[in-house]
């Protein structure tokens, strides 16, 4: 048995791709379709369904909204909370909280912009100094100060740098417990400092550790998080933070405000905010804190890393970049674009598209649910241009597109964009790069 789909009603909004936790359901020629094999009938992308489109076997299509309508319709806000509702989708009955209303931005509680400096493994990820450039900017702009923080153990040599990027105060917790990133220590020690200091805003790089270690934090402050956000800006009278990021299958840039609790939490791709101007020698007030758990504390234990060889883990930074999409055909053409990235000396890189066809790898998908990236120029190669992918590529220093389709969405976004066969023009442009590299001419 799998979901039903009534192609009469569906609109394609790619609402239920986002939902389904198995990922049975995507969208082919712009309506929604089920991978049997995959759907296991929990029902959850009923639940987010706009035109009921969606129904199980052998039930009826079921109205929106995840609670029973009556008894949704029963409660009054000032009414004590029933201990539990029906979860309309599965008929299971789930527990009920009510949210926490803190107090609105701009009181004397919740203030300041923080950027959480992330430094693991002796490394400091980039999108950090990136969001203190952006954090700056929203803090100007509501008239409050901009802090970083560091977690971790050894940490010393991370703080001037902090302050380097633009942080007027740098909160550090150096625990040993820390040396290694885990989820509990972790948010353990950011929730300690910021239920002490109530930062207004908090934000920090959609990286591994930012997307597993946020939602974690926002759960123990019980306020909201927007993951994966591409724009930030925010409302200068009510301090709310405007926070757009892609939904519904990348359909819409929807922009989320979190209004009635604090801090307000954002997770920001890396590489699509402006890196900052670094000031050597500028300084700061620095805040140290005591982290007071210790190793019996927490359930898990790191007890070795291994690391991976996989030739692209760093396409984030990569500075040329050729990208192939379902354009090319076959597996067998991807030496077209090798033998170009190779003259180039530029990393190979592609659609969804090219990997779920199975000639590129996942770590190698730029867009949405792959890699974001930042090149000084991107080589788009019979690729649609679609806007999940886009969003994973469109703020390239230089864009090139080479497709056949005169209306392809890539060629809105390239500063070049060359219409024709790319097996004419790729081979072509390989042969001429050549000649030119070999000659030492630069453009
Ligand atoms: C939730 C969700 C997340 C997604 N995440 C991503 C993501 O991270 N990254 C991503 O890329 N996609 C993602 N997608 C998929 C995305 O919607 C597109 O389906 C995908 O990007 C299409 O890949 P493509 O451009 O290679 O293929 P197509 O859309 O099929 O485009 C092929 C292009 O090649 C051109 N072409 C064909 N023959 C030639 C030729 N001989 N010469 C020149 N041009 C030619 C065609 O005109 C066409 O424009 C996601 C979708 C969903 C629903």
């Amino acid at each position: 048995m799998t979901v039903l789909i009534d192609k009469a009603k569906c609109i394609g909004c790619g609402a239920c791709t986002v939902e389904c936790p198995v990922e049975a359901l995507d969208l082919v020629d712009g309506l929604a379709v089920v991978d049997a094999k995959k759907c296991n009938d929990l029902g959850k992308c009923l639940t987010v369904c706009p035109t009921d489109a969606l129904s199980l076997p052998n039930q009826p299509a079921k109205p929106k909204g995840k609670l029973d309508p009556e008894a949704g319709a029963k409660l009054n806000l000032k009414d004590p909370l029933p201990e539990s509702v029906k979860d309309y989708a599965t008929g299971n009955e789930k527990k009920t909280i009510r949210a926490q209303v803190a107090p609105v931005a701009g009181g004397d509680v919740w203030s300041g912009v923080w950027v959480i400096i992330e430094y693991t493994n002796g490394k400091i990820a980039p999108v950090s100094w990136e969001l203190l450039g952006e954090g700056r900017k929203l803090a100007d702009a509501i008239g409050c100060g901009l802090s970083g923080v560091i977690t971790g153990h050894m940490v010393d040599s991370v703080i001037p740098e902090a302050f380097a990027y633009g942080a007027e105060k740098v909160y550090v917790i150096d625990h040993p417990v820390l040396k290694d990133y885990r989820t509990e220590p972790y948010a353990e020690a950011m929730v300690s400092l910021i239920t002490k200091y109530q930062p207004e805003i908090i934000l920090m790089g959609a990286t591994s550790v930012g997307r597993d270690v946020f939602p974690a934090v926002a759960t123990k402050m019980q306020t909201g998080l927007t993951a994966d956000c591409t724009v930030l800006g925010i409302d200068p009278e009510t301090k709310l933070l405007l926070q757009t990021r892609p939904a519904f299958g990348g359909n819409i840039m929807a922009t989320i405000m979190c209004r009635t609790s604090r801090p307000q939490m954002s997770t920001v791709r890396p590489r699509v905010m402006e890196m900052p101007e670094r000031v050597d020698g500028r300084e700061g007030e620095l805040i140290r804190e005591e982290f007071n758990s210790n190793e019996s504390d927490f359930h898990t234990k790191v007890l070795e890393f291994i690391i991976s060889d996989a030739k692209n883990a760093f396409l984030d930074k990569a500075e040329v970049i050729v990208s192939v999409g379902l354009g090319l055909g076959a597996k067998r053409n991807l030496v077209l674009a090798e033998e170009l990235a190779e003259v180039l000396g530029a990393t190979l890189a592609g659609s969804r598209g090219a990997v779920e066809a199975g000639w590129l790898t996942h770590d190698q998908q730029v867009g949405q649910s792959g890699v974001t990236v930042r090149p000084k120029v991107y080589i788009a190669i019979g690729i649609s241009g679609a806007i999940q992918h886009l969003v994973g590529m469109e703020t390239s220093d230089f864009i090139i597109a080479i497709n056949n389709d005169p209306e392809a969405s890539i060629l809105k976004v390239a500063n070049y964009g060359i219409v024709g066969d790319l097996f004419q023009i790729v081979p072509a442009l390989t042969a001429e790069f050549k000649k030119r590299l070999q000659h030492g001419v630069a453009n």
